[in-house]
């Protein structure tokens, strides 16, 4: 029997085990687990020391994204070649809506991705947006599709995105009964659109202002209602990039009571605080929901480990130091922080290397559970027998301190220059293929696929 690749002597991470042994790789999927002393292979990679977990599924980024005036500055091509080197080999973006179609938005999506020459597998989520010619008529079609995830934005009025009470508890009734799940971006529209009006007349439009428009009851209030209408419709639920202990408490609160209530978080909430909009580089910082304190932090690491939290998503968003500082206020500056390259190796280095996660507890939040939010498990974020063949395999031992110039985000800045880790990807597989090799690109062979996802994936999540 001869394979395509053995990775050989590895610490390898599977559900409920974590032991040294083999993988043996043929016609891009994991055939064997287990000892392949002798075996005959095309390639091996000697893991002897390294740690191999499923490769990184990244639930939430946003590439090539419009945002006021401004659109994010990488493309599918780049955003995967960053994403490789950050272990990470199957991405979740977003689609918005075209000619106020949800459906037509998925359909442009999928074109913008591969005519960028995307090279990670991706799936999509479909954005409802509040204007739809067929209102949330479209839905079953979406999922049909293989797009199970829908957002619903509660703020966002200015770009024409905000969804009021009784359009979102239509989404959840439609989305529920189609088997998939609404995501929400939470946040109270009419608290801080007033502190804003406040603030710019006063003349205070720095980033420190623009976090204090967003305080943690801003969230809190939009997590908490949220939660009632999706009980109210019998809907389940995702809370996007919770950021606030309020909102950690909410949702355990919401599975305590058996709720089917989903958390997400993102590396900026959890490695970074509000220190960060004090100084002059504060605007770069501006991300909705904003970064709050370190109680806040603390909240958000512990709801990771002990279940309240399901998954991380990078929310990334790759703009350009000179787009974030072209408007005179910040309130009209772009949102969003780039991170699809940053998010697994911060993950493991504050959470695992920290003491924070287990292993097994950093892969699921990582890569087992975004797969399953998105219906796309049978394929993608589990290391078995079966699946893909995604590893991305880190060096316990590497420390490294990031800076923005040995990234490979089309972007000219990091929020985490200079921050410190422990750990890092050594090679990135992506079905089969050696994408990472020791640190180094290589292009491989074949693009990107589209993940067409199977409804109800959230019922799995661990
Ligand atoms: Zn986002």
């Amino acid at each position: 029997m001869r394979f395509d690749l053995v990775v050989r002597g590895g610490r390898v991470v599977s559900p409920g085990t974590a032991r040294v042994t083999d993988i043996g790789v043929r016609d891009g999927q994991i055939s064997v687990l287990g000892d392949l002393s002798g075996v005959d292979s095309a390639r091996t990679i000697d893991a002897a020391g390294l740690t191999v977990f499923s490769g990184g599924v990244d639930p939430h980024t946003h590439i090539r994204w419009p945002f006021l005036d401004a659109t994010s500055h990488d493309d599918f091509r780049t955003a995967s070649i960053a994403a490789f080197h950050g272990g990470t080999t199957s991405v979740v973006d977003w689609a918005l809506p075209a000619d106020r179609s949800a459906l037509a938005g998925v359909r442009r999506r999928q074109n913008e991705a591969t005519g960028d020459g995307v090279l990670v597998d991706f799936a999509l989520h479909c954005v409802l947006g509040p204007d739809l010619a067929r209102g949330y008529d479209e839905v079953p079609d979406v999922v049909e599709q293989g797009c199970p995830t829908f957002k619903c934005y509660l703020t966002y009025r200015r770009r024409g995105l905000l969804t009021d009470d009784a359009k979102l508890v239509r989404a959840l009734r439609a989305v529920a009964a189609a088997g998939g799940i609404v995501g929400v971006h939470a946040e109270n529209p009419a608290l801080h659109e007033t502190t804003e009006a406040e603030l710019r007349a006063a003349g205070k439009q720095d980033a420190m202002h623009f976090r204090a428009a967003k305080d943690n009851l801003v969230e809190a209030e939009a997590i908490h209602r949220a939660i009632f209408l999706a009980e109210q419709a019998g809907a389940p639920l995702m809370i996007q990039h919770v950021s606030t202990r309020e909102g950690v408490e909410l949702v355990r609160t919401a599975r305590r009571r058996g709720l089917p209530v989903f958390a997400e978080t993102c590396p900026h909430y959890l490695v970074l605080t509000d220190e960060v909009y004090e100084g002059p580089l504060g605007r770069r910082y501006l991300c909705s929901p904003p970064i709050k304190s370190t109680e806040d932090q603390e909240a958000l690491w512990a709801g990771l480990a002990d279940g309240t939290i399901s998954i991380v998503g990078a929310d990334h968003c790759a703009f350009t130091v000179a787009q974030k500082e072209a408007p005179a206020s910040a309130f009209d500056a772009p949102n969003g922080l780039p991170g699809v390259e940053t998010r697994l190796p911060l993950l493991y280095s504050h959470g695992v290397a920290a003491g924070r996660l287990s292993e097994a507890r950093f892969s699921e939040v990582i890569a087992e559970n975004p797969a399953r939010v998105a219906g796309i498990h049978s394929r993608k974020g589990i290391l078995a027998v079966g699946a893909d063949a995604d590893l991305v395999i880190i060096d316990p031992a590497a420390r490294r301190t990031i800076t923005a110039t040995r990234l490979h985000q089309d972007t000219d800045w990091t929020p985490y220059e200079g921050v410190e880790v422990r750990g890092w990807p050594k090679y990135t597989i992506r079905r089969g293929e050696v994408v990472i090799d020791d640190g180094r690109y290589v292009e491989p062979a074949d693009t990107g696929q589209f993940l067409a996802g199977m409804p109800h994936g959230f019922d799995t999540v661990r």
